[in-house]
């Protein structure tokens, strides 16, 4: 038995994790979801939709919803948008939040690189969807641990 996929980052840590999905969606009206594991044996792509849908990240008006997905053990990564994203945004969208997030994940800075891509994607988002006036927090703020 490892350890569980939630106590890989800090009470504090987790906090300001939340806290940055918040503050992203204050200029979104885009809904950032983050999902962390222990192990992804396969195609971390196939993984991260399957836990999308899994997640019922679907249930957005705009199809907005983003999922960030961390494998710890395997140490693969995702960013996933859904389908009313990917209508509106350029195919390299998520490459500069990637590129940066590969790099300090390398330097095992993992809550700084995800606090870091979730802010990046807030602000990328915004040009597409706005936030609006009326917002809904339509998908939970909370990081989502697998228990696989
Ligand atoms: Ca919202
Ligand atoms: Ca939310």
């Amino acid at each position: 038995m490892g350890k569980d996929a939630s106590e890989f980052f800090s009470e504090i840590e987790k906090d300001d994790l939340k806290q940055a999905i918040l503050n992203a969606e204050l200029d979104t009206s885009g809904e950032i979801r983050l999902h962390v594991e222990n192990n992804c044996p396969g195609d971390v792509l196939d993984r991260a939709a399957y836990i999308f849908d899994k997640l019922g990240m679907k249930n957005t008006a705009q199809r907005n919803g983003v999922l960030i997905y961390l494998s710890i053990n395997h140490r693969k990564f995702a960013i996933i948008g859904d389908s009313g994203i990917n209508a509106k945004v350029p195919e390299d969208f998520w490459n500069s939040i990637k590129d940066d997030m590969l790099v300090k994940f390398r330097n095992s800075e993992f809550s700084r690189g995800l606090i870091d891509a979730i802010t990046q994607t807030g602000v990328q988002l915004k040009k597409f969807f706005p936030h609006q006036s009326d917002d809904v927090d339509e998908l939970s703020n909370d990081i989502s641990f697998g228990k696989n």
